[in-house]
């Protein structure tokens, strides 16, 4: 379990969900990591329970102050920052179910979406080329989502901005290896995984059960995947053994894009 050995890492959103999974298995491999986020009871908790090898810093990643102030931290006191893990994110829908579909979204939302999901991946990218300099190498890993390479009806903002993530993911990467840094950058692209991001889109009580049996109908896996799951994935890309993988996407989704719901057998049963 010495996959990260010696790097110093810094993942976003890292108080709950993927991110904290992320932040877990990053330190059991042996990198120090930077758990940030805003909910700072929940993140100093995570990164307590991780000991020694972890630290919380507050870091809103919509603020490009925060980003400077956390990343000169970083530097002074561990003298590089060699992976840095865009994961944090919303869906809109944290205050109960809004209207987010194409017609009836507010500019506002819309707004809002984007500037957690978007302008945040971009001042995560610009903040973490500036610091990886020092050492003219890393990696950075952009948590995109499955909805970002399909449309989202009921998800417009939440899609698009994911959909961004995806290109300036292959932007950076094209721009690093052009200015001659082994700076990767590679996108991770999970359909539905059990964290508390779902919680309010599923609720609670007797349809709870119902509800989640449907979001993974149209998974050939029939299933939520696991933080855990993500976090593998965000690990191979963070270490050396994929030192030759950058501007890729990785998809994590229990089979869905492998096919289509409008294939004929799924519309026909199993005829076929
Ligand atoms: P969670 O909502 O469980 O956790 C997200 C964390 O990010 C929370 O601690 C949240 O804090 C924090 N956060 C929110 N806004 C900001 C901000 N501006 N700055 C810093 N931290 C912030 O999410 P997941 O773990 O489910 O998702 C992690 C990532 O994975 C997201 O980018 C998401 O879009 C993506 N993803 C998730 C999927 C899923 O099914 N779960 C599927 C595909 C992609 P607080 O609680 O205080 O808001």
């Amino acid at each position: 379990m010495s996959r990260l050995n010696g790097k110093v890492a810094l993942v976003t959103g890292a108080a709950r969900g993927i991110g904290e999974a992320i932040a877990r298995v990053f330190t059991a491999n042996g990198a120090f990591v930077y758990v940030t986020d805003i909910d700072d009871a929940l993140g100093r908790e995570v990164a307590g329970a991780l000991g020694a090898a972890a630290r919380y810093l507050r870091l809103d990643v919509r603020e490009e102050s925060d980003w400077q102030r956390v990343t000169a931290q970083i530097l002074a006191e561990r003298g590089s920052l060699d992976v840095v893990v865009n994961n944090a994110g919303i869906t809109g829908f944290e205050n109960g179910v809004d209207t987010h579909d194409p017609e009836n979204a507010t500019l506002e939302s819309w707004h809002a979406v984007h500037r957690t999901n978007l302008d945040g991946v971009f001042l995560g990218c610009k903040h973490a080329i500036r610091a990886m300099r020092r050492t003219g190498k890393g990696s950075i890993v952009n948590i995109s989502s499955r909805s970002g390479l399909v449309g989202i009806p009921g998800a417009a903002a939440y899609a698009s901005s994911k959909a961004a993530v995806r290109n300036h993911t292959k932007t950076v990467a094209l721009y690093c290896a052009e200015h001659g840094l082994a700076i990767r950058c590679n996108s991770i692209h999970p359909a539905a995984i059990l964290t508390p991001m779902w919680e309010p889109i599923l609720g609670t009580g007797p349809e709870r059960e119902a509800r989640m049996r449907a979001f993974v109908r149209d998974t050939p896996m029939r299933r939520f995947g696991t933080p855990d799951e993500v976090a593998a994935v965000a690990l191979l890309l963070a270490s050396d053994e994929a030192a030759y993988m950058t501007g890729a996407e990785l998809s994590i989704d229990g089979g869905i894009l492998a096919g289509s719901a409008a294939a004929p057998g799924a519309q026909h049963g199993d005829e076929r």
